[in-house]
C-alpha cells in the first residue's frame, strides 16, 4: 500500500463508495456515509483495523464477535497459509483429518456430553441445522424462542428470531414458532408443550441489547425442556469461545444444552466457520442417512485448520480469563462514566467483553457511534435494540487501548450532550 500515492488511495475510496451505490447496497453506503465512515478498510492487527490511508481505528465492534483472538492472529494466519498450499477445499469423497480433529476438539471443550459436530459456514446455517436435528430427533414440529433474540436471517433462523421488523416482509415464515419474553419462566412454561421440538435461546441476548439472564432463568428453561421432552438449543454464536469470560456463556449458569450452535469467532477471524454440536444419543437420527444434512463447502480443510488453531490459542493464551479480567475493568469504568452522564446513559451491563451501554434515546446512540468513529473508535448499536451501544472488542485488546476507548467515549458523550442541548434549546 505504501507504494500507492495519496491520490491513488483517494481514488480507491471514491470508487469503492460509488460501486457500493451502484452495484452493492446503496442503503448501507448512505448509512456508512451518514456515520462518518467514509473510508475503506485495508489491514487488521490485534484490536485495530487500518484504513487504506494507514489510519488506525480501535475496533470495539469486533465483527459482532468474530475477532475474539484478535485480527490476524499470527498462529491462525500461519496455519491457514500452510493449508492453503496443500488442500484448501475438500474432495468430499475422502476422509478429512482436519474436520475430524476439530470435531474431537469441540467435543472436548464443550460442556456435558456434547459430542458430534456438523460444520457449516455461518451462524444462521448452524441454527438451521440445529432446528432440523431437533425436529428429526423429537418428531415434533414447534419451536419456542425469545423476543428480542437473534439467530440469523435465513428463513428458519429468522422464524425463531424475535424482532418483527426483520420478519414481516418475508412472511409466511416457518409455522409453529412462538416467541416469549426473555427471562420469563412462566411464559416459557406455558409455551412449551408436547409438540415442542426445541426451545432455542441465546444464553445472553446479544443483538437484543446485551440482556443477561436472571440467575435462575436458564436452569429453569432447562428443567421445563427436560420435563416436557423438548430439546434445549443454546445459540452461542456470539457468546461462545471466551467472549463472556468463560469458553461458553452457558457455563456461567451451569446449564448444558442438547444442541449448541457456534460460528463467528470459531474461524479465528480469518475464515468463515460455523458448527452445531449435539449428543451421541440425539445424533443417532442422522445415522439413518449420513447425507440427510450436508454442505458442499462447510467444514472445508482451510476453515477447519483455522478453527483448530483458534481453539488452541484460546486455551493456551487463556483468553476466557483475559475477557473476564478486562471485562470487569471496562464495565467498572463504564459504570463510573454513567454517573457523569446520567442524562444520556440509562444502564451499562455485560459479562466479560460482551458489554452493552443503553442510552435513553435511540438517536443519541447513532450520534454517539458517529462521534466515536470521527475519533477513530468503532462501536455499533445492537441490531434488535438500537438504543444499546455494544462494546465487543477482540479479547486481545490491551488495557491501554481500553483506556483510549474510554477517553474517546468521554469526549464523544460530551459532544452528544452539547448537540442534544443545542437541539433542545
Ligand atoms: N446467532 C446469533 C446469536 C448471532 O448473534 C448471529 C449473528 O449476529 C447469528 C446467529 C447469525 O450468524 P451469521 O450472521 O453468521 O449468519
Amino acid at each position: 500500500m505504501e507504494t500507492l500515492s495519496f491520490e491513488e488511495k483517494k481514488k480507491i475510496v471514491e470508487e469503492t463508495i460509488e460501486k457500493y451505490m451502484k452495484y452493492l447496497n446503496p442503503g448501507l453506503a448512505r448509512l456508512y456515509k451518514f456515520a462518518n465512515l467514509t473510508t475503506v478498510e485495508w489491514r487488521g492487527a490485534g484490536a485495530k483495523v487500518f484504513d487504506v490511508f494507514g489510519e488506525a481505528y480501535i475496533d470495539c465492534v469486533g465483527g459482532f464477535g468474530v475477532f475474539n483472538v484478535g485480527r490476524n492472529h499470527p498462529r491462525v494466519v500461519a496455519r491457514v497459509m500452510e493449508q492453503l498450499q496443500l488442500l484448501p477445499l475438500s474432495s468430499r469423497t475422502l476422509f478429512n483429518k482436519h474436520q475430524a480433529d476439530l470435531a474431537e476438539m469441540l467435543a472436548q471443550v464443550t460442556p456435558g456430553n456434547l459430542q458430534y459436530s456438523f460444520f457449516c459456514n455461518s451462524g444462521a446455517e448452524a441454527v438451521e441445522g440445529a432446528l432440523k436435528l431437533a425436529r428429526m430427533y423429537t418428531k415434533r414440529k414447534k419451536f419456542v424462542s425469545a423476543l428480542g433474540g437473534f439467530h440469523g436471517k435465513t428463513f428458519g433462523a429468522l422464524s425463531v428470531s424475535g424482532r418483527e421488523v426483520y420478519k414481516r416482509p418475508f412472511e409466511p415464515l416457518l409455522p409453529g414458532t412462538e416467541q416469549v419474553p426473555f427471562n420469563d419462566l412462566e411464559a416459557m412454561e406455558k409455551a412449551v408443550d408436547e409438540d415442542t421440538a426445541a426451545v432455542i435461546l441465546e444464553p445472553i441476548q446479544g443483538e437484543g441489547g446485551v440482556i443477561l439472564p436472571s440467575p435462575e432463568y436458564l436452569q429453569g428453561v432447562r428443567e421445563i425442556c427436560t420435563k416436557k421432552g423438548a430439546l434445549l438449543i443454546l445459540d452461542e454464536v456470539q457468546t461462545g469461545l471466551g467472549r463472556t469470560g468463560k469458553m461458553f456463556a452457558c457455563e456461567h449458569y451451569g446449564v448444558v444444552p442438547d444442541i449448541m450452535t457456534l460460528a463467528k469467532g470459531l474461524g479465528g477471524g480469518v475464515l468463515p466457520l460455523g458448527a452445531f454440536i449435539s449428543t451421541a444419543e440425539i445424533w443417532k437420527v442422522f445415522e439413518e442417512n449420513p447425507l440427510m444434512h450436508s454442505s458442499t463447502l462447510g467444514g472445508n480443510p482451510l476453515s477447519c485448520v483455522a478453527g483448530i488453531e483458534t481453539l488452541r490459542v484460546l486455551q493456551e493464551e487463556d483468553m476466557p480469563a483475559q475477557a473476564a479480567e478486562k471485562g470487569t475493568y471496562f464495565l467498572g469504568r463504564l459504570k463510573a462514566l454513567q454517573e457523569e452522564f446520567p442524562d444520556i446513559i440509562r444502564e451499562v451491563r455485560g459479562l466479560g467483553l460482551l458489554i452493552g451501554m443503553e442510552l435513553f434515546v435511540e438517536d443519541a446512540a447513532s450520534l454517539l457511534a458517529m462521534e466515536m468513529a470521527q475519533r477513530k473508535v468503532l462501536v455499533a448499536y445492537t441490531l434488535n435494540n438500537p438504543k444499546v451501544i455494544r462494546f465487543e472488542p477482540p479479547l486481545t485488546i490491551t488495557y491501554e487501548e481500553i483506556d483510549v476507548v474510554l477517553s474517546t467515549l468521554y469526549e464523544s458523550l460530551t459532544g452528544v450532550r452539547a448537540i442534544i442541548q443545542e437541539i433542545g434549546a
